[in-house]
């Protein structure tokens, strides 16, 4: 398991909201480089939540960049010059998320890895680089660079030091897989909350839709600025107050990186919450919409059918699909 650094203690962006059933039953464990909550409502099978965590385990280790052993670092090690076959599970989310790249004119970026690891974002050694290293840098974040091939399966970069990054759509994603897991074994109802990436499983006991919380950035954890009612649906925001950085001068760095720039984006939307059955779309939007601010997300948004809610800088809440 990685390092939890102090930050990703105030990560949870979106909190489920309990409606006291005395039936629930809250497991937590590290994991995906979060704490990740599982709540389940009925009195299931005792392997039932431990059988999640070891899911989400198994998955981090195909997506996770920062495991020298998944599979995706096996890509990024090896793709540059030689096409890399890849399993049929990575290779449906890289042509998933590279398309999510292109119909956001990449800001959200399946190709950032270099500019993430430069400003050293969750390897525990952030720091900020120099303006020629992130010139330099934005050479090694073109997606148009990578080559997918469909009929092989296989990944090539045309670059030397590119890098795929998939930590904005992999949580969303191992929600995805853990709820479907829930719904094979017969679980119907369940919160499955991923650090602030929730999926909701089923609808609360009580027969009503599961209410989430959204965190609001400038509040202690579990201070909401509103409120989504969803069943069967995933929750993901994205917010820079999730993780983040200081510097000797005060500044504070958060960890979403605008690919035109590379510096960490500033549009206008502090947090960015999308609401769809979906979640690994919603992972990938949250993301896109908060770099996009607010005018495109609303756009984008709609153009995807998906519910969207958007806290400005100027404290605006904005909704979407409602
Ligand atoms: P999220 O919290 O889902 O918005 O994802 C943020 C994480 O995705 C960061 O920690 C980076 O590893 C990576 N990332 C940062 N900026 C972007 C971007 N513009 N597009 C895709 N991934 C990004
Ligand atoms: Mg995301």
């Amino acid at each position: 398991m990685k390092r939890i650094s102090i930050f990703f203690l105030i990560i949870l962006s979106l909190l489920f909201i309990s409606c006291g059933s005395n039936e629930a039953r809250t497991f937590t464990e590290l994991s995906l480089n979060t704490i990740c909550s599982i709540t389940v409502y009925t009195d299931e099978d005792e392997d039932l939540v431990p059988g999640a965590f070891a899911l989400m385990q198994e998955l981090s280790q195909m997506i996770d960049m920062y495991d020298p052993g998944s599979e995706l670092s096996e890509v990024n090690r090896a793709a540059y010059g030689n096409p890399v076959k890849v399993s049929d599970e990575l290779f449906s989310l890289i042509e998933y998320a590279y398309d999510i790249t292109v119909d956001t004119d990449g800001a959200f970026n399946i190709a950032i890895g270099p500019l993430v690891r430069l400003w050293g974002i969750g390897g525990g050694d952030e720091k900020r680089p120099s303006d020629e290293e992130i010139e330099e840098t934005l050479e090694l974040v073109d997606w148009k660079d990578i080559v997918i091939d469909e009929q092989e399966h296989s990944i090539r970069f045309l670059k030397e030091g590119m890098l795929i990054d998939l930590s904005a759509v992999g949580k969303g994603y191992i929600s995805e897989i853990v709820a479907s897991y829930f719904r094979d074994n017969g679980a119907e109802n369940a919160i499955i909350n991923l650090g602030g990436n929730v999926y909701a499983l089923g609808r609360h006991p009580g027969g009503r839709p599961w209410k989430i919380g959204l965190q609001n950035p400038d509040s202690e954890r579990g201070g909401y600025y509103s409120t989504v009612e969803c069943t069967d649906e995933a929750v993901v925001t994205s917010g820079g107050y999730e993780r983040f950085f200081i510097d000797e001068d005060g500044t504070v760095y958060h960890h979403i990186l605008d690919s035109d720039t590379g510096y960490p984006s500033s549009s206008d939307i502090i947090s960015s919450s999308i609401i769809s059955n979906d979640a690994t779309l919603a992972d990938m939007l949250s993301t896109a919409c908060f770099v996009s601010g607010s005018e495109k997300a609303v756009t984008i948004a709609e153009y995807y059918g998906v519910k969207a809610v958007f806290l400005t800088k100027d404290g605006s809440e904005i909704r979407v699909g409602f």
